[in-house]
């Protein structure tokens, strides 16, 4: 087992470093990462994922690389355009309704993505934040940047059905169905267009295959800040998936300072490659006490997955 942490480049869901563990088993290396804000609990359905990685490996895949999009942070708009810039992707994903910051903040961001991606696609990201009122104010701005896609503009599935039935701009959900009791509320209450999956959270590919089935809605796999050994469990679930309409939220590990491995999974030409890596021998390794903190945590975990 290994404990890794890596230096973010900018602050990302209020975290600045980011921590976690490597393990490898018969079919391969596996990643295990949840937030170190989440309880015990939430992180089963994480370790079912890398112990699906480590021990059965992941279903065919149908396509040999996946389309993915740059992510913009919360960010002002010339370092935001550098970024897109600097990808080669063909979509970016910017983030929006930030804690502390307002809405012409994010009409300067996507604006200046706009800009520099020129004819390909935009998908804005509000992570729950604004209220259905707020959401219908912002998205009414923001649609003449000819939007891809909001994703998750309102926390609750009821509130997100709600900003649904009164914008022109298509949905997506992604908090609303990775947090949720019940995944399939969002289907049922006909709150997205769009379902976005991710391996960890939902409890590995075949997990995430399970739910693209049941949910009817096209889907698009994101990461959850992992590592390149993570973002490959990613990039198979992408690569499974019989349908694959929009790019793929899993080029990320370009926000880390170091990687795990000695190719890291950035896209080239806005595309990721089908495959399974391994730790280089040199490796961004956590001290002591971080180590200790998290072989606690992996036990327990552990001891409740056996009970689940
Ligand atoms: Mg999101």
């Amino acid at each position: 087992m290994i404990t890794y942490a890596i230096g973010l480049k900018n602050r990302f869901r209020g975290i600045t470093v980011r921590e976690g563990m490597l393990f490898e088993g018969p079919a391969g290396w596996a990643e295990w990462s949840p937030f170190l804000d989440y309880d015990d609990a939430t992180c089963v359905a994480w370790l079912r994922a890398a112990y699906e990685a480590a021990y059965d490996g992941w279903p065919a895949a149908v396509r040999s690389e996946v389309p993915v999009n740059c992510t913009v942070p919360a960010i002002g708009p010339e370092k935001a355009a550098a970024i897109v810039r600097a990808s080669g992707c063909g979509t970016a994903k910017v983030k929006v309704a930030e804690p502390g910051q307002t809405l012409r903040d994010d009409l300067e961001r996507v604006e200046a993505v706009r800009d520099a991606i020129g004819g390909g696609q935009v998908r804005i990201d509000a992570n729950g934040a604004w209220s259905v009122d707020e959401a219908l104010r912002a998205l009414k701005e923001l649609q003449r940047f000819d939007l891809e896609y909001v994703e998750q503009p309102c926390a609750s599935v009821e509130d997100l059905a709600a900003v649904r039935r009164r914008t022109d701009v298509l949905v997506a959900a992604d908090e609303s169905i990775r947090r949720a009791e019940d995944p399939l509320l969002v289907k049922k209450l006909e709150a997205a267009d769009i379902a976005v999956l991710k391996v960890q959270p939902i409890g590995g590919v075949r997990a995430c295959l399970d739910i693209a089935e049941q949910i009817g809605l096209p889907v698009v796999v994101s990461s959850a800040l992992e590592t390149s050994i993570g973002i490959a469990a990613g990039v198979a679930l992408a690569a499974a998936l019989p349908e694959l309409p929009y790019a793929c939220g899993l080029a990320t590990v370009s926000m880390f300072t170091a990687e795990v491995v000695d190719e890291p999974l950035l896209p080239v030409n806005g595309f990721l490659p089908v495959k399974r890596l391994v730790p280089a021998p040199e490796l961004p390794t956590a001290d002591q006490a971080t180590t200790a903190k998290w072989e606690a945590r992996f036990a327990r975990v552990e001891a409740l997955r056996g009970t689940r």
